[in-house]
């Protein structure tokens, strides 16, 4: 362990100082009276650590460098759209961070026309008629849109629509937000070409469908060719079509959601228009509707006053800055990258559906098996290169899934870079698979009982 790797308490001794201050002051019987007033003081002095400054510099320097952000390396984790985040997406939110959501109106003209802007350029995007930027996550955004579902059929007095459509390669937020919004889940089959099976969809098909969801491409990243078919056989028997917006990206400005069928959609403007949410936040998750549940969208609350302000400031940001014609390029290179990656490993890892793919791809583990490598030692050996892992046994589809996401903001030379020692992870596999099961090597820690990481987490130091 390297010594600035210790914590802060353990650098710690008696007296050390990192500043010094004049004597304090402060009237000893005010104390007094405030020690009997408050009934809290404290008995005993705080334990602090005492250190010097460059001690406490050296210790969060160090911590910042234990993490990894998608401003560290490459992070190619499949399903989170982990692009590169602007500067000046920061930058232009600074004007704004003196706003408090209950100053009046009139004071606040200029957030007022980030946000309608924000509806109309999302309208634009998606080709609906109406959005509320209210949600704060994707699911969030899911739970809303099957909200208007629901009450779109209620308000029809169509009581009987208790079931959503939810296919098997779905991100598990679809089947959970259906069911934390009462509807029963029927799974739909994908076929091998990792499609959704429509033969298999017309027999759920009925008087008790509420709705379908479904992504597009979908969370293998193929797109499905035959989603107006479904929309039509879904509307045919009076169900709306729910878009997971969480895949987005590779159709900005190419191809719409709206012109596909749906009915009603969330955007991850975390994901698609840029905003840090590596370790699961801030996000935000507007809600787009077409004219059918235009009515229904006005009465909707389901947050505080607008939504996570900032992330809608930074995505607007982002969409401005690109403009309609180089928004269009963001998927474009996304899936040029993505398909390069995939055709540059295929022979090394095994690819279960070799077609052209969108903005990412799954392998399923080492192409011939992989012995006693699994995938999670794959991804715990690429820490070791100072790549971030990509997700792993997701989809469920298959037992050793990498799905892996380049995005659109890296280089040729990085995605060289990461397919090289793929290539060599792979290599390393067959000569020496102890090196992988025993990786990461290089990193803080190496491989946390995750169970009890997640369960029993030790989140504070106790004074010996
Ligand atoms: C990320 C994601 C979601 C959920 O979005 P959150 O903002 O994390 O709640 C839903 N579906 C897919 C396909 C996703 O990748």
């Amino acid at each position: 362990m390297r010594y600035y790797d210790r914590l802060i308490f353990e650098l710690s001794r008696k007296g050390r100082i990192g500043f010094s201050l004049p004597a304090c002051d402060a009237d000893p019987v005010k104390a007094e009276t405030a020690k009997g007033v408050t009934g809290i003081w404290r008995e005993s002095p705080l334990d602090l650590p005492e250190v010097s400054e460059p001690d406490v510099v050296r210790h969060y320097t160090n911590l910042s460098q234990m993490n990894f952000g998608v401003d560290t390396g490459f992070y190619p984790l499949g399903s989170c759209t982990m692009k590169y985040n602007p500067k000046l997406n920061e930058e232009v939110l600074q004007s704004f961070l003196g706003l408090h959501p209950l100053q009046p109106e009139s004071t606040a003209g200029g957030a007022e026309e980030l946000l309608s802007f924000m509806k109309k350029a999302l309208c634009e995007i998606c080709g609906m008629k109406g959005f509320t930027l209210q949600p704060c996550a994707g699911a969030h955004g899911e739970l809303t849109g099957l909200m208007l579902i629901r009450e779109y059929h209620r308000s029809r007095g169509d009581e009987a629509r208790c079931k959503v459509i939810i296919p098997d390669s779905a991100h598990g937020t679809n089947p959970a937000s259906a069911a934390a919004c009462g509807f029963e889940v029927v799974e739909v089959k994908s076929r091998p070409d990792g499609l959704v099976d429509i033969d298999a969809l017309r027999p759920l098909l009925g008087p008790d469908i509420a709705g379908m969801m479904m992504t597009n491409p979908n969370t293998l990243g193929l797109f499905e060719k035959d989603i107006l078919e479904i929309a039509s056989l879904v509307h045919g028997c009076g169900g709306l079509m729910y878009y997971d917006g969480a895949n987005l990206n590779p159709l900005l400005g190419i191809a719409r959601p709206g012109d596909m069928g749906f009915d009603v959609m969330h955007v991850n403007l975390h994901k698609t228009f840029s905003t840090p949410h590596g370790g699961g936040g801030p996000g935000s998750g507007p809600v787009g509707v077409s004219e059918k549940l235009l009515p229904y969208l006005d009465k909707l609350k389901v947050s505080g006053f607008h939504g996570n302000f900032g992330v809608i400031a930074r995505a607007c940001a982002y969409i401005l800055s690109l403009g309609r014609e180089h928004l269009a390029e963001a998927g474009t290179f996304a899936t040029l990258s993505a398909n390069y990656i995939k055709e540059s490993l295929k022979d090394c890892y095994r690819l279960p559906i070799d077609s052209v793919c969108k903005h990412e791809f799954v392998f399923d583990g080492l192409a011939g098996g992989g012995g006693d490598v699994t995938t999670l030692d794959v991804a715990k050996r690429l820490l070791d290169y100072g790549f971030h892992a990509p997700t792993i046994y997701f989809p469920l589809l298959f037992h050793q899934a990498i799905m892996i996401e380049p995005t659109e903001t890296e280089s040729k030379e990085t995605l060289d870079a990461f397919i090289e020692v793929m290539r060599s992870i792979a290599h390393e596999a067959s000569r020496e698979p102890e090196v992988l099961r025993t990786a990461p090597h290089n990193t803080p820690v190496s491989r946390p009982d995750e169970t009890a990481a997640a369960r029993q987490p030790v989140l504070k130091y106790e004074f010996r």
